[in-house]
Parts: C-alpha cells; sequence; structure tokens
C-alpha cells in the first residue's frame, strides 16, 4: 500500500463520531493490505513503531520537526515558528508549506523504515542527523503525508483506535467477518504484539492464528484477578481453591532462553534493567527456556522481612540501579510458570504448574516462590488470610485448581481479596481521563478544576463517564495535568467515549488515574452501564494517584465490575 493512501485513511478517521464508522474505515483499509505492509498499518494505527516493550521512542521533538519543516521546504524558521504558534499543530505546518502538486510513490513501508532509522539514530550529533533524515523524506512526500508524518513522529496522530476495533477490522479484512476476533485475541494475549499477530495471519490465514504459541522473549499479556468481598463467597464460587500470599511490588514477568534474561512490567514494559540481581540469579536456574510471573519487592535477608511498598517503588526512580540494588535488594516471589523448556504450559491447569513450581523453587532465594495453601474451608482460608495480612502483606489470591493461565483476562480464575475490602468500596477504582473541565475560583488560574473519568465498557469497546473528579489533586499536579492533557486535546468527542457530560475539553482516552470513592449510586448524568437512561455514577470520588504509569486505558475498572462493586456494596449495607 502507498502511504498516500494509509494518509488518506488517517484523513477520515480525523472527521468520524462513531466507533462503528471507525470499524469500517479500518476494515477497508486492511482490505487493501498485503502481508509484507500490514504490520506497519497497524503499528501506525497504534500510533507507535513497536510495541512498547521494545523501548524504541522516536524522540523527535518540537524543535527538531520546525527545523525539518524548514529544511525541507526553504521556509524561515521564524515563519514556521510563528506559523505552529498560530495553528497549534506541526502536521498541519507541515501541510501549509509543503508544494500541494507534489505526488509521493513511497511505500507505507518505505515511509515506516525511514521514520525507524530516525527513531534509531542516537548518539553526538543525533540531533542533527534525525532533522537532515526527516527534512528528506518530508522533500519526498505530498502535503497529507507530511502532515500525518509529522503528526506520528510527535506522538500526536490522535486517532483513538483501540486494539479491539483493530483485531475485528482484521477480521473483517480477510474472512468478509468479525468471527477470527478471539482467535486473533488469543494470539495477541500470548505475545502482546498486534503487528507480529497481524503479520502471521495474513500470511498463515486462519489455521496460523489457531496455531499460534507462546514464544520466549515475547512478553504474554498477564493473567488478572477478579474481586471478592468475602472466603465464604470464593469458595462457594470455586471450591476447593488454593489461596496464595498476595504482594505488593512491581508485577515482572520473567524470561529466560539459555544466559539471555528479560523481564516485562504489569503494562509489558522492559524493565530488566532496573532487577540486576534478577536477571543475575535467574540465569543460574537450572533450565534452558523459561517464561514465569512473579511479584518483585525490596526483602531484607537479615531479618526476612519485606520493606514497605515505598522503598521498592524508588527503585523506578533511581538511576544508580547497581547501588540500590546492593542495599536494597529485591526477592521475586513466583506464582505461576508459563513455559519451561519445550513444554507451553499455558493450558495445563493451575495445580500442575503449581507443581513444577514447587518442584523449581524454594522460599530462601533471591528467585523464591509464594506460599500457597489448597482448601475448601473457608475458616482455614480465613486464618490463612489473616497470617498473611498479619505478616505486612496486602492479601490473598485465590485460584482456580483447574484453569489454564488467562493470558490479558480478568475472570474469576483468579479472584483477590485484600485487607481494605470491609466493603467493597473500599477498593479503589481505576478510570481513564476523558476530558476536563475548568475550574472556578482559585482553580481558574490553572485552566482545570475538575476531569472526566471513565471506566472501559469490553463489550461494546467504548468508554463510558462515571465520575467528575476535583479533589485529591495537588496544585503542582493540576498545573501538570493541565499541560499533559492540553497535548492529547480534540476538538470533538472522540468515537469511542459515551458520555452525556460535555466537558469543557475532550482528550483521547490515553491517562489513568485511580480514585477513592465514598459510594456507587444510580445516576442519570453518567453513562456506566446506563439502561433505561440510568447509569452508575461514584459519589464523593478523590484521586488518589496522580497518573498511572503502570497501567493502559484498556486496563482500568470495567462497567461490569462497578455494577458488581454496586451488588457487593448493598449486600455489605444490608448486614
Ligand atoms: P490489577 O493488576 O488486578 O489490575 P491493581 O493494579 O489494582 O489491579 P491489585 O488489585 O493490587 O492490583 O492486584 C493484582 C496484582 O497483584 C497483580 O497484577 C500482581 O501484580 C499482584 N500479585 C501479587 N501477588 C500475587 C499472586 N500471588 N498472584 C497473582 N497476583 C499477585
Amino acid at each position: 500500500m502507498r502511504f498516500e493512501e494509509l494518509s488518506g485513511y488517517f484523513l477520515e478517521l480525523e472527521s468520524i463520531t462513531k466507533r462503528l464508522e471507525m470499524f469500517d474505515i479500518l476494515s477497508e483499509a486492511f482490505s487493501k493490505a498485503d502481508k509484507k505492509d500490514i504490520s506497519k498499518i497497524v503499528y501506525f494505527m497504534q500510533e507507535e513503531l513497536l510495541p512498547p516493550f521494545f523501548n524504541i521512542q522516536l524522540g523527535v521533538a518540537d524543535k527538531m520537526v520546525e527545523k525539518a519543516i524548514s529544511g525541507a521546504y526553504g521556509t524561515d524558521i521564524n515563519a514556521v515558528k510563528a506559523a505552529y504558534k498560530k495553528m497549534g499543530d506541526l502536521g498541519e505546518v507541515a501541510e501549509k508549506y509543503a508544494k500541494t502538486d507534489k505526488k509521493s510513490s513511497l511505500s507505507v513501508s518505505e515511509v515506516y523504515d525511514d521514520i525507524f532509522q530516525i527513531a534509531r539514530i542516537s548518539g553526538e550529533g543525533s540531533v542533527e542527523a534525525k532533522v537532515h533524515s526527516l527534512s528528506t523524506l518530508l522533500k519526498e512526500v505530498s502535503a497529507l503525508e507530511a502532515k500525518y508524518i509529522i503528526r506520528f513522529v510527535m506522538g500526536k496522530l490522535r486517532l483513538g483506535v483501540g486494539e479491539a476495533t483493530i483485531m475485528e477490522a482484521l477480521s473483517k479484512a480477510k474472512t468478509g467477518e468479525r468471527k477470527l476476533k478471539p482467535s486473533l485475541e488469543r494470539a495477541f494475549n500470548l505475545c502482546s504484539d498486534l503487528g507480529h499477530v497481524a503479520e502471521v495471519f495474513y500470511g498463515g490465514g486462519e489455521e496460523a492464528i489457531k496455531k499460534f504459541k507462546v514464544e520466549v522473549m515475547r512478553p504474554i499479556r498477564p493473567a488478572l484477578a477478579e474481586r471478592m468481598p468475602s472466603a465464604e463467597a470464593i469458595i462457594k464460587k470455586l471450591g476447593k481453591c488454593a489461596v496464595d500470599q498476595k504482594f505488593d511490588g512491581f508485577r515482572a514477568q520473567v524470561h529466560k532462553d539459555g544466559n539471555e534474561v528479560k523481564i516485562f512490567s504489569r503494562n509489558l514494559e522492559d524493565i530488566t534493567h532496573f532487577m540486576p540481581e534478577i536477571v543475575d540469579a535467574v540465569k543460574l536456574l537450572n533450565h534452558k527456556k523459561m517464561i514465569f510471573d512473579g511479584e518483585a519487592l525490596t526483602y531484607d535477608e537479615d531479618t526476612n522481612t519485606l520493606y514497605p511498598f515505598q522503598i521498592t517503588i524508588q527503585r523506578k526512580r533511581k538511576h544508580n540501579i547497581k547501588e540500590v540494588s546492593e542495599n536494597y535488594p529485591l526477592r521475586l516471589f513466583v506464582f505461576d510458570l508459563m513455559l519451561l523448556d519445550n513444554t507451553d504450559l499455558m493450558n495445563e491447569s493451575y495445580k500442575s504448574r503449581r507443581e513444577e513450581i514447587d518442584r523449581i523453587f524454594n522460599q530462601e532465594s533471591t528467585i523464591s516462590k509464594s506460599k500457597i495453601i489448597i482448601t475448601d474451608d473457608s475458616e482455614e482460608f480465613t486464618k490463612f488470610f489473616e497470617e498473611t495480612i498479619g505478616a505486612g502483606l496486602e492479601g490473598v489470591v485465590a485460584k482456580k485448581l483447574d484453569a489454564p493461565y488467562s493470558a490479558g483476562a480478568r475472570n474469576f480464575n483468579w479472584i483477590k481479596i485484600k485487607r481494605s475490602y470491609k466493603s467493597l468500596l473500599n477498593d479503589t477504582i481505576d478510570m481513564a481521563i476523558l476530558g476536563y473541565f475548568k475550574g472556578r475560583g482559585m482553580r481558574a488560574n490553572f485552566g482545570i478544576g475538575a476531569v472526566l473519568g471513565g471506566v472501559y465498557n469490553k463489550n461494546t469497546d467504548m468508554f463510558e463517564t462515571v465520575t467528575k473528579v476535583g479533589s485529591g489533586f495537588s496544585e503542582e499536579q493540576f498545573k501538570e495535568l493541565r499541560k499533559m492533557l492540553d497535548d492529547i486535546k480534540v476538538s470533538n468527542k472522540p468515537a469511542r467515549i459515551n458520555s452525556v457530560m460535555v466537558p469543557d475539553v475532550w482528550v483521547l482516552p490515553k491517562y489513568v488515574i485511580t480514585v477513592k470513592a465514598d459510594e456507587i449510586t444510580r445516576s442519570p448524568t453518567h453513562t456506566c452501564g446506563q439502561e433505561g437512561g440510568i447509569g452508575y455514577a461514584l459519589r464523593f470520588p478523590r484521586a488518589v494517584s496522580f497518573i498511572r504509569n503502570d497501567k493502559g486505558v484498556e486496563d482500568v475498572n470495567t462497567t461490569h465490575e462497578i455494577i458488581e462493586m454496586f451488588k457487593n456494596q448493598k449486600k455489605v449495607e444490608l448486614k
């Protein structure tokens, strides 16, 4: 496919207001693509060069883009700057100065490869080299292409396309129906790379996608836990189950291939460099190939106690990792095993995966295992839970004994119960920021007084509003928030937001915050779970986190979870 044609689809996507239109455009674009281009088209739609675990950033700043435009079109740099100030979008500036009659014949892959090379340039003189390469590329393309190339390299394509829509559209493009979405989703859950999945699908069709398997060094999308309020409820649901200690540290998915080790976070970023002591310990394990899941925490080897989470989290901010790892070493508590040498354990039962864990790991080393009991007695369950939180841990996770590893899914194969659940609303709620309201009084100075928060409806792939949050942010945070949100603001409601409330400024769903509230109530103001015009809303919400970098917007709480919390909250009140 030519990049010019893809740019035409970007242009169409810019003006739509409904998710269905987005689906139609993507299906058409994908149906015109061949195996050679499809992964790149998918990455462009996802607004990334590669998935986050490849750790490749574009790193093209405003100033560099201004210079590249000026160089490409021979326009005075001050004119470029002035136009940017006026138009607020360097993509449009490039479009304005590009020669409008220029037609390009570059393919999607050629443009992608050029941008990839620009991202790879590093070291001394890299700024000039990047500007030069970008400028050269701009000279070769049309005005429309220039607009989207610039937006893409600046991370401002703002199409708002979600993974679910991409998978549905890929299925439609190849088979005429959406029916292969579940198979594509399964493959995506196993490798976390939609471009790769699309390429395999275009190469080998339905058969190849159904045969898709986990591969070492490609992160598996993590299994997640549902929540329930009591041991009794969990035993009723699962019968005899394993009760596993719940640690509060960094989730770490470890991949080992001989002497090579990689560690991925909850959000599938490559965090190997944060954990040198874990890497060294993994290298010593007696198996060539392994993929396992665990939680890493700072552990005091002298007293056999865990340090508080605040100490563990410091690791992410420090630069002197080597020194920190000597003073505050991490211990990894393994709680699942997905691949062992040439055996894929994903579809084995939890019970047999755990037996392998018990065979391989002990409870005294840098790579340790969590402690579990197996029971169908709620009193025994509660006793273990009390002992666990008594030891300073966060709670327990109950595990269904015959369940496979549910990659990328939150279901009742794992059920968490935490110290804080007296009523379910003592738990926090993660939500996506969908827009903001300009403040009144004091906050008018920051130009932001509250944000519109939404949860994710998995069935419809839409974000539904659940509350407006104005408290819990410091002045500094409000200022920073304003800057971050202005960077992703859009003039109309994005196609994947369902809202009756209209904020002063809409933003593309990108950032996640964690909120605490007193109660969930029924309300006509919010669209979460809306039926007959009445939805669910949070009462007295306050932010308890700033932007959560460890979560993507599709990882926020779901509409379904809010409804469950609402029901359980009623049960607690009745007691
Ligand atoms: P979630 O990760 O479920 O979206 P969250 O970020 O709020 O939600 P929690 O509700 O605290 O996290 O619990 C889930 C997390 O608990 C897992 O992602 C994992 O990092 C951690 N965890 C700790 N111990 C275990 C264990 N034994 N089994 C499974 N997960 C565990």
